[in-house]
């Protein structure tokens, strides 16, 4: 850098150095101050001294370089001729704010410091330049407050401690309420404050208040809050914050003046309207503060009409000029109109879909744009019933969110508990209430509204089953005691009978005593626009994870293209069926088996038709039985007890079972393919089942497309094996049916081996998709049940970057997918000269940016559970548009 190396940048008089994108190296607030005077916007003059001298600071051990030292001095002699008025001058004394601002806002890194020049004759000429004792000494008496705080480190509550005294004394409630007497003193009083906190008196030289506010602002990069804050947002990159020097204007001069904050539209609906807070008479952040209660912004126009009439001006030539939502500040000085600040509104997920789409429609922006500016995780909040925005919450506890959306229900403590209930009340809603849940509940949590558990955290069974079904869910409420065999529990230590009303929040982890009522969310209007935006760019598929024609039909009315995986093994936990299912596990021999599952086929065929009839002719993906089957019978003896009455053999024989099903590593033993290889009469049945609903769907007249997925296949000897079979089955079906239908056999790649194999697993397969789940699983060797107990310190000490199981690895899990992509397809086209179908079905299709991966690697489609359906398609329309240019792999 030499001396001619340009460090300040000059706004205001309507002209400028700098402009908006210029952002990194102004700042934020910088760079829009710059862009608003060039666009005839009234902002009160002043200079930015760049965050590379923030970076330089740093680099010369904390010294500001030589060459930017005139620069200033320069810039502050711009300043005063643009005001008229001098830095210390007596008579006339120019006042400044110094105020921080990096390229993205840091909220809290450092407070502002305002009318800096102030000093005794300072304070003493403006209050005769004015005529307003009152309001020069307030003025000062601010100055030496935030200087003494923010500056130089005294504690901030001493200043109040004076300002109470004094209010105390004086009998009157509001600062405003002090007189010009009464604030000269409280200056005195302060002095002394900052005296015994710094050593020194309090500078009288407005340069030596200066150069110290700028150091400051330098330093509070380096500080506590702003490290915390930018590791919590993870922000890296940025060379530091600027500083911005500039002119005061002042809300405090009387009832003609104030201060006020605003948003150009509802930043929680969208809608239209000017959103915002002000206060008269009143100085910076005063509005926020919460000192007194501000004013709706629509009152201006009662109070100041010319300057609320100015205001509307500037919202729309603001928006107009950055075709965005802007979050503004501004002051009115003696009924002149200020703008202080201006940069991109933050917004809920709602009003960002509103805004997109009716910029859109006004031509505003394109439809491109209008389908980057919202942020798909966004869109979870729309999709899920809320707390009712008008309702009176009182939470008792607070647990983890693990699956977002609210829900009120009768509290149930049981599986059987819960269906019991709904056999007795069908509409009434359930919350279920577990210490935590594991696969024996699932028909249970399938009856509830919502669920609540007292440990667990973000990946427990809980979590994981409720979010693939959109509802909501609590867990790791420690608050929560369950005595269940009382049918009590006692949440912060009140107590709640079962069968009385429970309220969870999932999205924010609240738990409410009774039953707070519930919005549902709104499909049409907006959402409905939007989403058509950004089907227009997307190439990727999106199908969804369902079990049932209910999830099937919620997921098509959410925009699913297909099912990209049905888990058989959930149509088994029903009452009536699990009882098959446990004579099948128990049977002594093939034929017992085989009588078991005889009568559990009608059941699997009639949930097939029913999937076939929902999904109309789009292709259905319906793995084969999945989970190890000791997931299928009770480990506890009144359970077991249960089993053995249910099916009339001694309660010895299912103990016996459990243990001979019992495997150190359950996730590793005898379950997916496995399953079927060890005993085919399971798999025939449900080849079997798919294949004659199937028949039974085209005789009805509809078109179908199964796709039978046999999972966990490591080898292209399992899956030679067993799609053998598969054909044999399906060929006899067709032939008692005397009707074809068209059908793929293609298998999951979950295990490395079978991503390492793709080739040779493709001459086989139909189509792949990726169970990630597994995948990752295998692929990190991290037991998916067990991550809570170290993934959380991996992710504080930066180990990982981000959880595995909710963003696909990139890195590594993505090499093996990539990998099975390229060498899949290449072998597929060699051997039968066709395009293999890819696909993905782990909880990373519903991730953003594991989708934009899965677009980047070519995956035909991504599935997901119903509610991310749109949160996907979003997702894949953004990835189209960056086109693979989003993702970061390490190195
Ligand atoms: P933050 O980044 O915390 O919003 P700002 O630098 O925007 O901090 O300052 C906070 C508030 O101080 C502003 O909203 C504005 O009301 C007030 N302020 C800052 N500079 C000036 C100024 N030159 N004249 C009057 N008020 C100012
Ligand atoms: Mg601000
Ligand atoms: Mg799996």
């Amino acid at each position: 850098m030499s001396d001619s190396y340009k460090y300040v940048y000059s706004f205001g008089g309507g002209r400028a150095d700098g402009k908006a994108d210029m952002k990194a190296l102004l700042g934020g607030k910088g760079a829009n101050l710059a862009e608003m005077s060039v666009i005839g916007i009234p902002v009160p003059p002043g200079f930015t001294i760049t965050t590379e001298v923030c970076a330089a600071y740093y680099e010369n051990g904390k010294e500001l370089p030589e060459a930017s030292r005139p620069q200033v001095e320069a810039a502050i002699a711009q300043v005063e001729k643009e005001m008229g008025a001098r830095l210390g001058d007596p008579s006339d004394p120019l006042l400044v704010s110094v105020r921080s601002g990096a390229a993205l806002s840091m909220p809290g890194m450092m407070n502002t410091i305002l009318n800096l020049g102030l000093s005794d004759v300072a304070a003493e000429g403006l209050a005769r330049k004015t005529g307003n004792v009152r309001f020069a000494y307030d003025g000062y008496r601010r100055l030496i407050d935030m200087f003494g705080s923010v500056v130089m480190g005294v504690d901030h509550e001493h200043f109040e401690h004076e300002l109470a005294a004094l209010k105390a004394q004086r009998k009157v409630k509001n600062d405003t309420d002090l007189s010009g007497d009464d604030l000269k003193l409280l200056v005195e009083k302060y002095k002394a404050v900052y005296k015994k906190g710094t050593g020194s008196d309090f500078p009288q030289d407005p340069k030596d208040q200066l150069w110290a506010a700028i150091m400051a602002v330098f330093n509070s990069w380096e500080g506590h809050k702003a490290i915390e804050y930018r590791r919590i947002e993870k922000i890296t990159g940025l060379k530091g914050t600027a500083v911005n020097v500039q002119a005061m204007v002042f809300g405090n001069m009387g009832e003609n003046s104030g201060t006020g904050v605003a948003f150009t539209r509802d930043p929680n609906t969208g809608e239209d309207v000017f959103y915002g807070d002000y206060l008269i008479n009143a100085q910076g952040e005063d509005v926020v503060a919460g000192i007194r209660t501000p004013e709706p912004i629509s009152r201006l126009d009662t109070d100041m009409p010319k300057v609320y009439e100015q205001l509307m001006g500037i919202r729309q030539k603001l928006e107009g000029h950055y075709k965005e939502m802007q979050d503004i500040e501004f002051t009115v000085q003696d009924g002149t109109l200020y703008m202080l600040q201006t940069r991109t509104g933050k917004r809920t997920g709602s009003s960002a879909v509103r805004i997109a789409v009716e910029m859109a429609e006004a031509g505003m922006i394109d439809e491109k744009t209008a389908v980057r500016r919202v942020n798909p995780d966004t869109l979870n909040h729309l999709l899920l019933p809320g707390l009712d925005p008008k309702a009176k919450v009182k939470p008792v506890a607070r647990g983890i969110a693990a699956s977002p959306g609210a829900a009120a229900g009768r509290v149930v403590l049981s599986a059987d508990a819960a269906i019991k209930h709904a056999a007795a009340h069908p509409d009434e809603p359930i919350m279920l209430v577990r210490k935590e849940t594991s696969p024996e509940d699932v028909a249970g949590m399938h009856l509830a509204k919502g669920i609540l558990t007292a440990t667990g955290g973000k990946a427990s069974h809980a979590a994981v089953v409720a979010r693939g079904w959109g509802k909501p869910c609590v867990v790791g409420c420690d608050a929560l005691v369950i005595d269940e065999k009382a049918g009590s529990i006692t949440i912060s230590g009140q107590a709640v009978k079962a069968g009385d009303f429970l309220t969870i929040d999932g999205t924010t982890g609240d738990v409410m005593i009774g039953k707070v009522p519930t919005v549902d969310a709104e499909m049409g209007g907006h959402f409905a626009t939007f989403m058509a935006m950004a089907d227009k760019f997307r190439t990727m598929k999106i199908r969804t994870n369902a079990d049932s024609p209910k999830d099937a039909l919620k997921a098509r009315e959410f925009g699913a293209e297909g099912i990209g995986l049905c888990r058989t093994e959930h149509m088994f936990f029903d009452p009536q069926r699990i009882v098959d299912m446990r004579k099948m596990i128990l049977a002594d021999d093939e034929a017992g088996r085989k009588a078991a599952l005889d009568a559990l086929e009608p059941y699997q065929r009639e949930d097939f038709i029913g999937l076939f009839e929902a999904m109309d002719g789009l292709p259905v993906t319906i793995r084969l039985l999945d989970p190890p089957l000791h997931e299928f019978l009770p480990h506890d003896e009144p359970g077991q007890a249960e089993v053995a009455r249910q099916l009339g053999i001694p309660i010895k024989k299912v103990q016996d079972r459990v243990t001979q099903l019992h495997e150190s590593n359950p996730m590793l033993g005898l379950r997916g393919c496995r399953l079927a290889i060890k005993f085919p009469e399971i798999a025939d049945m449900q080849v079997r089942a798919i294949i004659d609903a199937a028949i039974a769907v085209k005789k009805m007249g509809k078109s179908v497309l199964p796709e039978i997925m046999i999972p966990l296949i490591g080898t292209v000897e399992e899956l030679s094996f067993l799609k053998k079979r598969t054909i044999a089955v399906a060929k006899q079906c067709m032939a008692k049916a005397g009707t074809e239908v068209e059908y793929l056999i293609g298998t999951m790649i979950e295990v490395p081996r079978a991503a390492l194999t793709a080739d040779l697993i493709a001459e086989e397969a139909e189509f792949f998709s990726f169970g990630t789940n597994d995948l990752t699983q295998m692929t990190f060797g991290f037991s998916r049940d067990d991550i809570t107990s170290f993934v959380p310190a991996y992710l504080e000490h930066k180990i990982l970057k981000v959880d595995p199981f909710q963003t696909l690895d990139a890195t590594g899990v993505g090499l093996l997918v990539e990998m099975g992509v390229t060498k899949g397809r290449a072998a597929r086209k060699a051997k039968a000269g066709e395009h293999l179908k890819v696909g993905i079905c782990g909880e990373h299709g519903g991730d953003p940016e594991s989708v934009a991966f899965c677009h980047k690697v070519g995956m035909d489609y991504v599935s997901c559970s119903p509610f991310r359906v749109p949160i996907a398609r979003l997702a894949a329309a953004q990835a189209a548009l960056a086109d693979g240019k989003a993702i970061s792999r390490d190195r």
